[in-house]
């Protein structure tokens, strides 16, 4: 019986919180807290609807410290499961550290001024979690989070050495929008923008940016599609608890739609993070075109199709070489139909609620800063069957 405060009423969080309704065993008492109260309130409202479920809602400025531990002192949450933005990490984990309270993300912090993402400032906070006897949980969504929970559990059952990882994201869904992005608009642009990186012979190589490809078949009916090599975080904690890696990779489908409108955008300017001068006020491109996109929570009922994430490992177990492909594929009309949102917000929102069902059941329960990998996969394994995100494993 725990109380979750859920940070953040975009696509994830009204997954999250949908799924934390529907385990109300865990989940004994949720609130919402997010910048816009009337955002938390439509969720609150389709999670009555759907389970019957009273969830509480609160108006908070995620950035502001003292603002969130005033807020986390006076409802007395067991954890704080952040889905704003990964700008908000460094800030809700202050706030964890000010009021005793353990805490789970499913993004990195990235600096607003600069677009680049790495664990270094969160890890730097394993000291004071692990005096405080407090826990945080690092990226708790599909990719970071169930790629690496499949790492662990190939490494626990399948390999003796695991030697290369390629981390496949495709996502064969189709919204009927000239563009939109299927997560936060301004981090998904950032992300997909920089330079491409992956990890070989105990190194990084860089690319420029989606100048790799590679066709990859995906099962189930889904068939060849185009995969782009990018720089994605889990690679970061991967290649330093995977021991006897030698390359690590991370590929993403792109359509040539969405690809030549981010070229147009980037060309003109559109996606950059610096600030202009506007009719004499200060705006940041990028952030202007978030605002005329297509919310991802919005893209719900207009998606159409399947996600597939999985991870394609070769290594040795018992002297023979073997490869493995383990992965899920979830479709975004029945994410639609159970909780309201598309298979991206769904594919992040579910682990984000087992990740914190393993921490207040106390199966992942250590003091300090981690990263999905370095805990036991079996029981986080089991429950993607048990809600929603059943996986499957081929030897290819
Ligand atoms: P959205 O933009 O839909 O939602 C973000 C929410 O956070 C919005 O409701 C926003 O409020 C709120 N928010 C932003 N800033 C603050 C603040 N300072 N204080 C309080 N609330 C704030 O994004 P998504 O739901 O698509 O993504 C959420 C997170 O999930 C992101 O960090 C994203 O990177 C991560 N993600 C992780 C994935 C994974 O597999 N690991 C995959 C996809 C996403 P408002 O509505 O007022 O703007």
């Amino acid at each position: 019986m725990s109380h979750v405060l859920i940070i953040g009423a975009g696509g994830v969080g009204s997954v999250v919180v949908h799924k934390c309704a529907q385990a109300s065993e865990v989940f004994s008492q949720i609130t919402l807290a997010s910048r816009t109260l009337p955002k938390c309130e439509a969720i609150a409202a389709s999670v009555k609807q759907r389970t019957g479920v009273t969830v509480a809602v609160e108006q908070v400025d995620a950035d502001n410290v003292a603002e969130t531990a005033a807020l986390i002192r006076r409802i007395k949450p067991d954890l704080v499961l952040n889905v704003a933005l990964p700008y908000q990490d460094l800030p809700l984990m202050d706030a964890c550290l000010e009021t005793g309270v353990d805490y789970l993300d499913t993004a990195n912090y990235e600096p607003p001024d600069v677009a680049k993402f790495e664990y270094k400032w969160q890890w730097a906070y394993k000291e004071r979690f692990a005096q405080a006897n407090l826990m945080a949980l690092l990226g708790s969504g599909f990719d970071p989070g169930v790629t690496n929970v499949y790492c662990a559990w190939a490494q626990k059952h399948h390999f003796d050495e695991i030697h290369t990882l390629d981390i496949i994201d495709c996502n064969a869904g189709d919204h009927g929008q000239h563009f939109a992005t299927n997560f936060n608009p301004e981090i998904n642009i950032r992300e997909i923008t920089q330079r491409g990186r992956y990890w070989e012979h105990g190194e990084w190589v860089e690319t420029d940016p989606l100048s790799w490809s590679m066709n990859y078949d995906f099962p189930e009916g889904i068939g060849p599609k185009k995969c782009f090599l990018m720089y994605h975080e889990e690679l970061e904690s991967l290649v330093q608890n995977i021991k006897g890696l030698k390359r690590a990779r991370f590929w993403m489908t792109f359509s040539e739609n969405y690809l030549t409108h981010l070229r147009v955008l980037e060309n003109v300017g559109m996606t950059r993070i610096d600030p202009v001068k506007y009719q004499g006020a200060e705006i940041v491109p990028l952030q202007f075109l978030k605002a005329v996109l297509p919310e991802p929570a919005s893209l719900g009922p207009l998606t159409q199709g399947r996600t597939c994430i999985g991870c394609v490992f070769k290594g040795v177990k018992d002297g023979r070489e073997k490869q493995l492909y383990v992965y899920n594929i979830c479709s975004h009309e029945e994410a639609y139909r159970e909780v309201g949102s598309q298979a991206i917000s769904y594919t992040t929102g579910v682990p984000a609620m087992i990740g914190a069902m393993m921490m207040l059941k106390g199966l992942w329960k250590r003091p300090g800063v981690w990263n999905m990998e370095e805990f036991d996969p079996d029981p986080f394994m089991e429950a993607l069957n048990q809600y929603g995100l059943p996986w499957q494993v081929v030897e290819l």
